[in-house]
């Protein structure tokens, strides 16, 4: 839970996608986690569906 707010930038460990955050629109692109994704600008998260 805590770590919900602050994604790290880890160098090139950090994937950008092309997914882009449905609250800021187009031009924020949200970070690839292995769980999620999340926006670094508003802190939106979008959790990866289960197989
Ligand atoms: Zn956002």
């Amino acid at each position: 839970m805590s770590e919900s707010k602050y994604f790290k930038v880890e160098g090139e460990n950090l994937v950008r996608t092309k997914k882009s955050c449905k609250e800021c629109g187009d031009g924020y692109f949200m970070a690839e986690h292995k769980d999620r994704y999340t926006c670094g600008h508003c802190g939106y998260t979008e959790f990866k569906k289960k197989k």
